[in-house]
This record gives structure tokens, sequence and C-alpha cells, in this order.
């Protein structure tokens, strides 16, 4: 009965911590002189000049620093960014928003860091030593095989079936619209093998790269959520910029989760990761759980119909053009 009470309370009490503003610690009253041009001051930077007031000799640690900063990676930020990423995605969203910028590292900079390393990770440098993705020339035969084994055994449908959908995507690859099925249902099978051949390449640029793909999606989802998060409660009056820089961070939060994830060679967990950024989209908006997942679920749902209605008309006219004039 205690223990209970203890962990409601430790929730709360975590919950309390999630919400929280970062705070900036006091400043100062200590007098410095400023090394570079001799003013008198007190506070964290020289007024005059800007150079900081903890201005060391050379040592290794400042020599580093430097070097670290060369790359985009010298602000304390980052990794208490990354970590806020993983704690309280969405009140790190709010912070930013209402005007915290400094405190965190500057989004679209980390999404690039982020995404080289990911590139890294996907490409090679995790535990197989190999690429995560099963259409690179570095791969070996035996990864081919085995991801092949780990394909079938995942899809509800038998080997056969697996194999000439893999069949039907290479000879699309290869021959543009041709397949094995064309003497009987030209068109349909056309469009089911542009289809295929859709579906099959979205899943392997998605494998190769979990960061540019994140944003791809949530970009194209972005004019819906806009219709459905822009007043909420915790923001009444979202504007799109608010959003588009919201749904940045969040790619950060998802490419976070990815290099680790693909570090250890859990692609499926990558997959599942996209759930995760239901968690953000709540935070922000301060809707209820149920609630932000109906809106979301809405506007992929939108966002999908829309994808294939364009892809289909398209496959539809290309299947049409080919008939009357190929
Ligand atoms: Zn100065």
């Amino acid at each position: 009965m205690k223990k209970k009470f203890n962990l409601k309370e430790k929730i709360q009490q975590f919950r309390a911590w999630q919400e929280r503003p970062r705070e900036v610690a006091p400043m100062s009253t200590e007098e410095h002189e400023c090394l570079n041009c001799q003013d008198h001051y007190t506070g964290n930077y020289c007024p005059r000049c800007g150079q900081a007031a903890n201005t060391d000799r050379l040592s290794m640690k400042v020599a580093a620093e430097n070097f670290a900063e060369a790359y985009g990676m010298g602000e304390r930020g980052m990794f208490r960014t990354i970590l806020d990423l993983i704690l309280r995605p969405g009140h790190l969203i709010l912070d930013y928003l209402r005007g915290k910028r400094v405190s965190y590292f500057a989004p679209f900079k980390m999404y690039f860091l982020l995404a080289a390393v990911s590139l890294l990770v996907t490409h090679g440098l995790n535990i197989t030593g190999h690429a995560l993705h099963d259409d690179s020339e570095n791969v070996t035969e035996e990864v081919r095989q085995e991801k092949g084994a780990k394909k079938t055994s995942n899809t509800s449908g038998t080997s056969e079936e697996n194999a000439s959908a893999k069949e039907l995507s290479v000879t699309v690859d290869e021959e543009g619209v041709h397949s094995s099925f064309e003497e009987n249902h030209p068109m349909k099978s056309r469009i089911n093998s542009i289809l295929y051949g859709a579906m099959d390449k979205i899943e392997r640029f998605s494998q190769k790269y979990p960061s540019i793909n994140i944003l791809l999606l949530l970009m194209l989802i972005s004019g819906n959520l806009f219709l459905f998060f822009r007043h909420s409660p915790n923001i009444p009056d979202l504007r799109y910029p608010e959003l588009f820089i919201s749904l940045v961070y969040i790619a950060n939060m998802y490419t976070v989760y990815s290099i680790v994830f693909d570090f250890f060679s859990l692609t499926k967990l990558t997959s599942y990761a996209l759930f995760l950024t239901i968690i953000p989209l709540k935070q922000i908006s301060g809707y209820s759980w149920w609630r932000t997942i109906l809106k979301t679920v809405v506007a992929f749902t939108i966002m999908l119909v829309l994808f294939i209605v364009f892809i289909v008309l398209a496959v539809l006219g290309v299947g049409l053009f080919v008939k009357y004039h190929g």
C-alpha cells in the first residue's frame, strides 16, 4: 500500500519536472576584467566585445572544445537537448516556442548532425558491421540470405508469394511496367506491379535513411496536422512555422531512437518508434492521449488516402497512355 503511494508520488514528481520550463542558473555578482578589452563588468560575457568571462588559458580541454565547435557540437546544449527529447520532448518544444531558445540545441543544426550519424549507422557503423538494407553491394551473401529468411517468416503470405512479389518488384526495377501476369490482366497487373515496386522502394528508402524518411513523412502530414492542432489547449493560436519547427524536433527525437535501435540492428523497433511521435504531439497540444491519437490517425489517414489516390491516378494515366499510344 505504502509502496504504491510512493510510485504515484514519483510519477507526479516526474510529470511536474517534465512540465517545468528549463531554468537558467542565476548570474554571479563576481566582477570580471575582460582579457580582450580590459573592461570591468559582472556577468558571463563582456558587454563591450562579447568575449566570455570564463576565458581560460589554452589547454587540451579548450582545444578539444574548439575542435568540437568546428563540427557544430561545441554547445553544451546538445546532450541536454537529446536527454530532453527522450524524457520530455513536447515540453522542450513548448519551451522553445515560448522563447527559451539558447537553452536548447537549434533544431535544424541538430537535425543535420543526427542525420549524419544515422547515415553512418545504417550504412555499416553498427554491431553487424554491415549496411542494414539489402540492396547494398557491401552486404555479404550470408547477410542477404539471413534477411530474406527473416522477411519470409515475418510476412503472412507463403514464401512462394513472397518470392513472386520480390520477382515482381525486380522486374519493375529493370524493365518498368512488365510482369509475368501481363497476359491475363495487363492493366491490373501493371498497377499491381508498380504499387509493389513503389512500396518496396519506400521500405528500402526508410531503412537506408530513417532521418530523411521521418522528416519527409512529417512534412507531408504537416498540413493536416496543422488543421487538427492549431487551436489546442496549450497553444490556441499555433502558427504553421511553429508547427514546422516542432516537427523538426520530433524528427530529431525519432532519429535519436533510430540511431540507437539501428546500431543494435533492431530495425523492427526503428519502425515501431514512429508511434512515439504521439508523445510530443500530446505534450505540445495538451489534448488527452485519446484525442491526440485520434487527431493524428485521422490526419495520417487523410494524407495516405490522398497519396494513394494520387499514385493510382498517375499509374492509370501512364497505363492509358501506354495502351493507346505505346
Ligand atoms: Zn571585452
